[in-house]
């Protein structure tokens, strides 16, 4: 039998990337301000320690935001879990500034999400993963408990724990070209780091890369640099990368504001969001690595050596092994010649799908508003709408692009986003305990709160 924890929490988060270690500090923040009683938070993570993006943690990779845009100093610029607070404890504040950089590297802002985490790591339960939510058995809608079964490799039967609302935060989904499947010489971005440490470099003489995003061009500088003797093949759709437009009219649509324009606007209104500001961050790279990799083949091209080659107009139709080798099949250029490239690995730095919660709400679904074309309809606290009777509050970080915008899946929004969710969480919470005492089951033994 699954263990039950007699213990009713206010909030859990599941998931605990960089957006609900956000709400972790704005709720911490919140009762430090002494304005209510501390709210009873857990955050429940599937992976053993703190990792954000681990795997793409390539050296000399950059943020593709502000480091003040941070876990708190949108929501609280006098926050001690800004970016700024980190420097300041790490001792490196000064020699920070002296870069004149808006932009740290991965690794660097890594650093500091390990830093703000360890000051709430009393709040997280690491290699815990949740494997599904529902009612409790037995307890009516109106009854606001929601029940988390988790996986934690502790308890052979499993875990269980109640909670009166979910923050769902579970990330973004690796996607593949359609047909590949990964396999030891087959990766996605996602798993890049974690399957080149674990290859024989000399064993890679010919490598592509397939996709032409930030991540593709950032895999493909790398791979370059890192194996000399290697080729390294770029398998790009398009005509070659796209520059990801940062300039500061652009940047405006990753604004808090922006939020409301396109929660609040028409169907035509955050249609022409999706039509001019893509270019903002799908499928676009900096314009620093662009530069750096047309360098790298022209100074091959200059060598003679032709190292560095650039597929364009060019797309997987099919993979499979042949002995050692990865056959990748393909349709080259603007007459779609039909070509086989033999290599040691491919990655496919073929993006995300956006997060998806229907696997983990199971029979909840039933509960949950969907809109005319399928997607759940979403408050502007980015609780999901459900049905009246349905007291928990199932809140989603990420997989609202369709409502809240460009910012949902990015880290522009997540300080002022996670103070929002905070702020409702708190709101509903005052107003079950102005309702009155709730009646505790019997079975959970006034253990509360
Ligand atoms: C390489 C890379 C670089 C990026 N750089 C930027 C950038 O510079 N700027 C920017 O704005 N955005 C960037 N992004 C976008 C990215 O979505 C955000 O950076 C960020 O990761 C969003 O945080 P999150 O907490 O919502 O999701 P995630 O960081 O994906 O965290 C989700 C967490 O949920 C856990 N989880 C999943 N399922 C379960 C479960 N069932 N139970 C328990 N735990 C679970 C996962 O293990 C994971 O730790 C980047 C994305 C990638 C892939």
């Amino acid at each position: 039998m699954s263990q039950r924890e007699h213990h009713i929490y206010d909030v859990v988060g599941i998931g605990f990337g960089p957006s609900n270690l956000s709400l972790a500090i704005a709720l911490r923040e919140h009762w430090t301000s002494g304005q209510d009683g501390e709210v009873s938070a857990l955050f429940l993570e599937r992976q053993s320690s703190f990792g954000w993006h681990r795997n793409m943690l390539l050296p000399s990779a950059t943020m593709q935001i502000s480091f003040l845009k941070d876990l708190v100093t949108f929501r609280n610029p006098t926050s001690s879990y800004s970016f700024v607070a980190f420097l300041h404890a790490s001792g490196r504040l000064p020699q920070f500034v002296n870069n004149q950089d808006f932009f740290p590297t991965r690794e660097e802002f890594h650093q500091y999400l390990e830093w703000a985490q360890a000051r709430v790591a009393d709040r997280v339960r690491y290699g815990a993963e949740v494997t599904s939510i529902r009612l409790v058995p037995g307890a009516t809608p109106e009854e606001d408990r929601l029940r988390l079964e988790i996986e934690d490799g502790e308890h052979p039967a499993g875990r269980v724990i109640e909670t009166r609302n979910v923050v769902v935060s579970t990330g973004l989904v690796p996607s593949m070209p359609e047909g590949t499947e990964r396999d030891e010489r087959v990766w996605h971005s996602s798993e890049f780091l974690d399957r080149y440490r674990r290859t024989d470099p000399s064993a890679l003489r010919r490598v592509a890369v397939v996709g032409a995003g930030q991540s593709a061009a950032e895999i493909t500088r790398f791979l370059y640099d890192e194996l000399p003797h290697a080729e390294v093949y770029s398998v790009i759709p398009s005509y070659g990368y796209s520059v990801a437009d940062d300039t500061p009219f652009a940047n405006q649509i990753f604004d808090p504001a922006a939020v409301d324009d396109y929660y609040f606007g028409t169907d035509e209104t955050r249609e022409a969001f999706w039509r001019y500001h893509r270019n903002t961050n799908y499928s676009v790279v900096d314009d620093e690595v662009i530069r750096d990799l047309y360098r790298r083949a022209y100074d091959d091209e200059v060598r003679g050596t032709k190292r560095l080659q650039f597929l364009n107009l060019t797309r997987v139709t099919g993979v499979k092994r042949v002995g050692a080798e990865t056959r990748v099949s393909l349709q080259v250029g603007p007459d779609a010649e039909v070509r086989e490239l033999d290599c040691d690995a491919l990655v496919c730095a073929t993006g995300y799908k956006g997060m998806e919660p229907t696997g983990l709400l199971g029979a909840l679904e039933g509960y949950c508003v969907r809109d005319a074309a399928g997607r759940y309809r979403i408050e502007r606290d980015y609780r999901v709408v459900t049905d009246p009777e349905l007291r928990c509050g199932i809140y989603l970080q990420g997989g609202t692009e369709h409502s809240h915008g460009l910012t949902s899946s990015l880290l522009s929004n997540i300080a002022v986003r996670s103070g929002e969710i905070a702020d409702s969480i708190v709101a509903r919470r005052a107003g079950r305990i102005a309702a009155g005492p709730v009646a505790v089951p019997a079975e959970v033994g006034g253990d509360l709160l």
